[in-house]
């Protein structure tokens, strides 16, 4: 790598010609920013449509905490000494000892949102409020956005997510049947109401906790819960299992097959995927109160291992859905609700501005295909690279979809823009391969 800047950015446009230009600026593209801050060697600018900073703001429910370790912050498992850590942050806002002192077991995930937001704001190469429409290449990368059009060297796709429900809910979406993440906003309306939470996943459990825990006045009559999965089942936060979220796990992922990576995908869900056992603890102890102390039993319902199928109205504005057993699949159950609130996770966001590219693009499974510096492979000239953040699930394995990894992740592509050699990934215990292996060479 190493091309020298050149000078190809529209006349009209103030922007000088940029080594990487950031599409999205939610964790991951932040992280990337805080790594390049103050580079002077690597220009660059980031743009996010959203007006301003948000993190999920409408699942911010009261005691919703982060379920990572504090130090999965946006720099500090690659750079320390970074001033976008959230050490720094605390010291800036004058928290430090406040922090420290309060003993989070957990941290609150507004005061994560937070950090992330004072770093997003003190970091002037981020451009909110200016979306990315249209990307063409002619030897640079000429970036259109609402607002301007600049050109770059390298483009770092990081847009995230966005809501999925099953295709039978799309067209009943509105006040009544809604993604989790409107949950703050929309939630407001179930006080008296029948509700259905569809979702075994931490969101699910926040949503469930959420509405049987309000006062009375805005309690919804009834709240029914239910998965998919066998039983409501805790993320598993153990010590070995942590070590898949290693980077050295990560590289030994990406080199398996692909049928070797999505059976490890399923196998290894929950290490992801569960519930907080701090949250499953409150739900329980929430039913135990409703039923053995206020008596008010009829208050939920626990429905795992069922499949909902449909969601059809019924009369006076209800809704039936319908749902099936997965151990007993001549079990049919229907169940008249007001509302469903889907917790039914999220999928990698479209990104139609790379249109102009994709058949210059290579993919595997949906996902764009990446190298080991999560650069897309494509028929480009190999010092122009297209790298994407958080949409490789299949081929790095589950951390890629969360915190875990995000700063060791925008260090690998910080060092390819840099031409240095990646940094050396810190070492699991546990010797994954036996390729390479240790112990074979302390043996010869
Ligand atoms: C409620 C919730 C809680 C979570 N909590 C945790 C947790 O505790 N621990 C953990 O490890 N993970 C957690 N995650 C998972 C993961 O960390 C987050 O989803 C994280 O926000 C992913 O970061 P991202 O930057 O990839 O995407 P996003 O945060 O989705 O950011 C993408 C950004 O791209 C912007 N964008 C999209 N298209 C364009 C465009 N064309 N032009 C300009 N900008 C665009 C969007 O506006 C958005 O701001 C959580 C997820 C959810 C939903």
């Amino acid at each position: 790598m190493g091309t020298a800047p050149q000078h190809h950015s529209t006349s009209d446009d103030p922007t000088p010609h940029l080594r990487i230009v950031g599409i999205g600026a939610g964790p991951a593209n932040l992280s990337l920013a805080a790594l390049l801050h103050g580079d002077a060697a690597q220009p660059h600018r980031f743009f996010d449509r959203k007006a301003d900073f948000t993190w999920h703001d409408d699942q911010l429910i009261t005691g919703a905490t982060l379920q990572v370790s504090i130090f999965k912050d946006l720099v500090s498992l690659s750079d320390p000494t970074n001033r976008f850590s959230f050490l720094s942050y605390l010291h800036e806002h004058g928290r430090t000892y406040h922090f420290l002192n309060a003993k989070f077991a957990e941290v609150p995930r507004t005061e994560f949102r937070n950090y992330l937001a004072w770093a997003a704001r003190s970091n002037e190469n981020i451009a909110f409020g200016e979306s990315v429409e249209r990307v063409d290449f002619d030897g640079v990368f000429h970036v259109t956005t609402d607002r301007r059009r600049v050109t770059a060297d390298n483009l770092a796709v990081g847009v995230g997510t966005v809501p999925w429900v099953p295709d039978f809910v799309r067209p009943h979406r509105g006040p009544t049947q809604f993604h989790v993440s409107e949950h703050l906003s929309r939630s407001k309306a179930l006080g008296g109401k029948r509700v259905a939470v569809v979702g075994g996943g931490q969101s699910g459990a926040e949503a469930f906790l959420d509405l049987l825990s309000r006062p009375e006045s805005e309690r919804p009559q009834r709240v029914v819960w239910i998965s998919r999965r066998r039983n409501y089942f805790p993320i598993d936060d153990s010590t070995f299992t942590n070590d898949f979220f290693m980077p050295d796990y990560s590289d030994y992922f990406f080199r398996l097959p692909e049928a070797k990576r999505s059976e490890l995908i399923s196998a290894h869900l929950l290490a992801s995927d569960g519930i907080s056992e701090s949250t499953l603890r409150a739900i329980y102890q929430e039913l135990y109160r409703l039923q053995f102390i206020e008596r008010d039993e009829h208050r939920f319902g626990l429905l795992p291992n069922r499949t909902v199928t449909a969601a059809d109205r019924a009369g006076g504005g209800a809704w039936e859905l319908t749902l099936h057993h997965n151990d007993e699949p001549d079990q049919t159950q229907c169940l008249a609700v007001d509302a469903v609130v889907w917790a039914t996770g999220f999928r990698p966001a479209p990104k139609p501005f790379l249109e102009p590219l994709l058949d210059r693009m290579a993919t595997e499974h949906g996902e764009f295909r990446v190298d080991e510096d999560f650069a897309a492979e494509w028929d480009g000239p190999p010092d122009r690279s297209i790298f994407v953040q958080n949409a490789v699930r299949g081929q790095r394995g589950l951390p890629d979809v969360n915190l875990s990894l995000n700063a060791w992740r925008a260090r690998r592509i910080a060092d390819r823009l840099r031409g240095r050699p990646a940094a050396d990934p810190a070492m699991s215990f546990i010797e994954w391969s036996a390729k390479h292996a240790r112990e074979t060479q302390w043996t010869l």
